[in-house]
């Protein structure tokens, strides 16, 4: 019975080196001649549309003008042409539900002729608006079932692109999605109003200090993080199937060897993934940048140049699509869950912001940062928004999957602070105190002892990883997104929340020099207020200690430590008053997210919970009784022929008393898993919150430490040594 098993495992095993190689050669790209190839881009549009047509359509694009339908009508057919040679057969506009992941129904670009035959149809009406059925895409109680309309809009501003597959191709067209009502059912649409909000309100400080602008941006750039293992292990693994993440698995020991047990790494085969991959989102105009090893083993980063903001949201998406995508053909799976594997990293989203005009980023602080105002000014902005919005930030990021990473010292505590560096810090503390900044410490340069090599500029403050919101230079970086996630949300306040304090500071400002202030005077003024108001966000230090959990306490700084404990900011009273203020959401809009989000916890955890409970019952707890028979068979056997019997029968005991441990987790589990919670969302999840994530938890314990003690050859399913380091 057990040589069954131990053949199946070794199998798996085996076949997991996997093929070395998908017989491309990517690394002859010629990167110019492919990047951005199947994108509609503006070159692409001027060169195929009227002059009229494409100065129109730049009009909408530069300044949000309203788009014409003639203008919709021609593009339309250019598009289609250009598709058409592209080899597509098919269309679809392309979103992104409140699922966080896109979605796509396909048209083909056929329609009868009349006379038997088929020509391809797609105009204007095509073009602009869309109707999926939106019954099957969360709303969060704005649409009852039998309303189950929906709604795409073209969104021009992001352009159309084409996935190609082996034996076909197909148009995308970025769009927004809402429901009939005209209520927002996805990520984009919010984003693009924060958008436009940012862009206004800077507008307005920068007409204030005579800077030329003609518009303003949000930019992002998300560092990527992820994992790939073999598929063997994948397929092997219900619970990686199941929720993306390992709901057991012993910590492995230490020790490397563990690689030359198995069969070494194949780094050539990550590398040659990691190349294809990036061709495929070079075709489609993502400029990806860096790649490397991360902390853990099999985890990897890579990260894109940064792009406006609506643009890099598409592309973050395109981006984990793609990694999916490619690593199957190289016999890998890649995860892009938060935390797949216990005791090692998790896997998370740093996503670099900042705004700026045609010409400048607004946040580079230049070489005198105390002597820049305007920069002092924007600055200042972002930390009165975090400092009040911090609830807003935390619940950007809460979802099942990020509770294993926040505040588990290894991603950024749940607290939100802000790194500043000494720079800056410094600066601001002078404001503080003296109503001005006279200085700005310097890096100066950094000599390395040997006179052949150059003499390193310095960085006027130094690094800090452990901070949710450091300033790096010449933006922030929110570190707190998980890795699966969309970072539309995120952006999306954070543009909401910047906006709203330049608001007020330029209202503040537009009052004093009405009244006959100086624009300087009457900056220097409102920057000390500010800074005494939201110096207790600045925080420099180690943010994995529990001393600063007590700090930020007497600070008043707020610790969310689970999405539960953060998903009631989404409608707080504030966070209404401000979103619906700006129009970026309606108070019915942030209660339909407020539910969406409460039950795709619930679910996530119920998933995980059931999978649990299953797999312990069905493979687990069967393997470790059957080794423990195996013992006491032995130990039976071995009464009458002289053989000892103290070792077996201890491992026996020991074996008995963890399955006793498992059977009666198990139990436990198996009832709060019946139990669900009561009826509605909310109550439903706190079950989750309070009763299934400890009890699985238990279920854990139990398993991890019988897969210490259970032979190697009983065991069901891979363990992390294997995952982890055969590739
Ligand atoms: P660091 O070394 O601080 O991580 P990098 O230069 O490697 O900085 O950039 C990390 C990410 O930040 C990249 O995706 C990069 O494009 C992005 N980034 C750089 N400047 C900006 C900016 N002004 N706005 C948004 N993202 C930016
Ligand atoms: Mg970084």
């Amino acid at each position: 019975m057990t040589r069954v098993m131990t053949h199946k495992r070794y199998d798996t095993l085996a076949a997991a080196k996997g093929p070395a190689t998908n017989g491309k050669d990517a690394s002859r790209t010629n990167l110019e001649e492919v990047f951005g190839q199947n994108t509609f881009s503006l070159a692409e549009m001027q060169a195929r549309l009227p002059k009229p047509i494409y100065k129109a359509l730049m009009r909408t694009l530069d300044q949000g003008s309203e788009l014409e339908p003639q203008i919709a009508d021609a593009v339309a057919v250019a598009m289609k042409e250009w598709a058409l040679e592209k080899g597509a057969t098919h269309y679809t506009h392309w979103f992104q539900p409140l699922t966080g992941l896109t979605a796509e129904k396909h048209d083909s670009f056929l329609a009868p002729n009349g006379d038997g035959t088929a020509i391809a149809e797609f105009g204007g009406r095509e073009l602009v608006q869309g109707e999926p059925d939106a019954s099957s895409f969360p709303s969060g109680g704005l649409r009852a079932t039998f309303e189950a309309r929906g709604y795409t809009a073209w969104d021009a501003t992001s352009p159309a692109f084409i996935i190609e597959s082996k034996n076909g191709a197909h148009l995308s067209i970025p769009t927004a999605f809402a429901s009939w009502t005209g209520e927002t059912l996805d990520q984009k649409t919010p984003l693009l109003r924060s958008i436009h909000v940012l862009q206004e309100q800077a507008m307005r400080a920068l007409k204030l200090f005579g800077t030329p602008a003609k518009r303003v941006r949000a930019t992002l750039g998300p560092e990527q993080e992820y994992f790939l293992i073999d598929e063997q292990f994948f397929y092997a693994r219900p619970d990686l199937v199941a929720t993306g993440r390992t709901l057991f698995g012993a910590k492995p020991p230490r020790g490397q060897e563990l690689e030359d047990h198995y069969f070494g790494s194949i780094p050539d085969r990550i590398l040659e993934y990691m190349n294809e991959a990036e061709l495929e989102l070079y075709k489609l105009g993502v400029p990806v940048k860096t790649r490397h090893n991360e902390v853990a083993p099999s985890q990897f980063e890579l990260a894109p140049i940064y792009e406006e903001a609506n643009i890099a949201a598409d592309h973050q998406q395109l981006t984990m699509t793609t990694l999916r995508r490619v690593a199957r053909k190289y016999g890998l799976v890649c995860l892009l869950h938060e935390k797949p594997f216990a005791g090692i990293n998790g896997s998370g989203k740093h996503l670099n912001w900042s705004f700026g005009t045609e010409g400048a980023n607004l946040l580079e602080p230049g070489n005198d940062p105390h002597e820049n105002m305007q920069f002092l000014f924007f600055c200042s902005a972002v930390l009165k928004a975090v400092d009040r919005h911090q609830d807003l930030l935390r619940v950007s990021v809460a979802h099942a999957g990020n509770d294993h990473r926040l505040g588990a010292n290894e991603a950024p505590p749940a607290i939100i602070s802000v790194f500043l560096g000494d720079q800056l810090s410094d600066i601001f503390e002078q404001i503080e105190k003296a109503g001005r900044a006279k200085t700005s410490k310097q890096g100066g340069l950094m000599g390395l002892g040997v006179k052949t090599l150059p003499a390193l500029p310095k960085h006027a403050g130094d690094r800090n990883r452990t901070s949710p919101f450091a300033f790096t230079g010449n933006k922030f970086e929110f570190r707190a997104l998980g890795s699966g996630q969309s970072i539309s949300f995120s952006a999306t306040v954070l543009n909401t929340i910047v906006a709203e304090a330049i608001d007020e500071m330029v209202t503040k400002l537009e009052k004093e020099t009405a009244k006959g202030a100086g624009i300087e005077d009457a900056l220097r003024k409102l920057l000390a207020d500010e800074v005494h108001n939201f110096k207790r966000i600045i925080f420099n230090g180690d943010g994995y200690t529990e001393e600063w959990v007590k700090e930020a306490e007497k600070r008043g700084l707020l610790n969310m430590r689970a999405t539960m404990d953060a998903l009631p900011s989404l409608v707080q009273k504030k966070n209404v008053a401000l979103f619906e203020k700006y129009g970026v959401l309606s108070r019915r809009e942030l209660e339909s997210r407020h539910e969406i989000a409460l039950d795709q916890y619930f679910k996530t955890v119920n998933i995980e919970g059931e999978t649990a409970a299953e797999l312990a019952s069905t493979m687990i707890l069967p393997a470790a009784t059957r080794y423990l028979s195996d013992l006491l068979t032995l130990a039976e056997r071995a009464k009458g022929v002289g053989v000892k019997t103290e070792g077996p029968l201890a491992t026996a005991k020991a074996v008995g008393a963890l399955v006793d441990e498992l059977s009666d987790k198990l139990a436990g589990l198996v009832k709060q898993n019946a139990a669900l919670g009561g009826d509605d969302v909310h109550s439903k999840a706190e079950h989750m919150f309070h009763d299934i994530v400890p009890g699985m938890l238990a279920v854990r314990s139990a398993v991890d430490k019988l897969e210490k003690l259970v032979p190697d050859d009983y065991w069901p399913m891979p363990k992390y040594r294997e995952m982890l380091f055969v590739k």
